[in-house]
């Protein structure tokens, strides 16, 4: 249920609602817009009376919020999130649309700094890389481990990139949190929902990535475990699906940026990278995505892809992000957007 309040519904007459709320055992989500303020009541309605809500001063009306997930919907709030992220709590969402790049994984001091370095220097507002990493092999490099976070903060302190960085498991959460600006959720972890809880608590960012075979309403209320957690600076990433095609390594679905566009606020970003599978698919991909309406991107770009500790093969060079860039603020001019 939703509470939408009157335009310039004071403080005294905001709080008093969230006092009814209460009394009937409701948790209160206030959010306050430009306008107008919202009050999403979360918890069992049966017992409540519209009505004496309804009646209370400056409330304008009380609506049942339809959707499965109830924060993380548009019914809840008509803008669209800007979170900011990083040390210098650069947008995305809104018009802005936010680059981050770097590689898979977090591989040594030199790899990651001579790339937060060129990203930098193209524009890009965020380096990502996994200390933490959930290969499919137990055989495969499982990262850096703290080792590799300490190596993501010397980066930040050098070029103040905002650094995104995967936690794989609940006992990460904490040092995650301290060494990183945005707490990456990776696919295989979209339904773990203690995991999702625990990122919820936190007060960073978080970047969710869509399960390989989670559908959008099941992506949503993933968002909805961190929102209801406390976190509502959630950042949606789709990143590809599995098909049956072999072509690529997943199928991006782009047609999920206008449809998640019609069912939530939060800001959409686009994985190229694990999306196909191939380097040489990522510039276009990207430039469809901006052209879509995403509001970023995030985009594994390695110095030296052939050497690759993972996923080498859909690792761009910084050189081809550097000319990526160019296309891409041509491309977001094109729709009213900027990077
Ligand atoms: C990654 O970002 O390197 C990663 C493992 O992504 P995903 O969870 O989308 O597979
Ligand atoms: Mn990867």
């Amino acid at each position: 249920m939703i509470v939408v309040m009157k335009p310039g519904a004071s403080k005294e007459c905001i709080q008093h609602v969230i006092d009814l709320v209460h009394d009937y055992g409701l948790k209160d989500h206030p959010i306050y817009g430009t306008d107008q303020t919202v009050i999403a009541c979360i918890g069992d309605k049966r017992a409540v009376d519209k009505g004496a809500i309804e009646n209370a001063p400056m409330v304008e009306k009380v609506m049942p919020i339809l959707a499965p997930y109830k924060m993380a919907s548009l019914e809840v709030k008509k803008e669209i999130s800007q979170i900011c992220i990083g040390p210098n709590q650069t947008p995305i969402g809104g018009t802005k649309i936010g680059i981050i790049a770097g590689p898979c994984s977090v591989e040594s001091r030199e790899q990651i700094l001579t790339t937060a370095n060129a990203i930098k220097d193209a524009g890009c507002i965020g380096l990502r890389g996994g200390a933490y990493k959930p290969r499919t092999s137990p055989y495969s490099f499982q990262g850096l481990g703290l080792e590799g976070l300490k190596i993501l903060a010397e980066a930040r302190q050098q070029t103040e990139l905002a650094i995104i960085t995967e936690v794989i498991g609940l006992e990460q959460v904490e040092s995650v949190a301290e060494y990183s600006d945005v707490l990456q959720i990776g696919a295989r972890n979209m339904q773990h929902y203690p995991l999702l809880e625990a990122v919820g608590k936190t007060n960073k960012p978080v970047l969710l990535k869509r399960g390989m075979s989670a559908t959008l309403d099941e992506f949503l209320l993933a968002a909805e475990y961190i929102i209801n957690a406390g976190n509502p600076n959630v950042i949606l990433c789709e990143r590809g699906i599995r098909t049956y095609e072999g072509y690529v390594r997943n199928t991006l679905a782009l047609a999920a940026i206008p449809a998640l566009r019609e069912r939530t606020h939060l800001p959409i970003v686009i994985d190229p990278s694990h999306g196909t599978g191939h380097a040489y698919m990522v510039p276009s991909m990207c430039l469809a995505a901006v052209a879509a309406g995403a509001d970023g991107l995030i985009i594994e770009c390695h110095p030296d892809p052939e050497h690759a500790a993972s996923d080498g093969a859909q690792s761009i060079t910084p050189k081809i992000m550097a000319e990526l860039m160019v296309k891409l603020r041509r491309v977001a001019e094109a729709v009213d957007r900027e990077l």
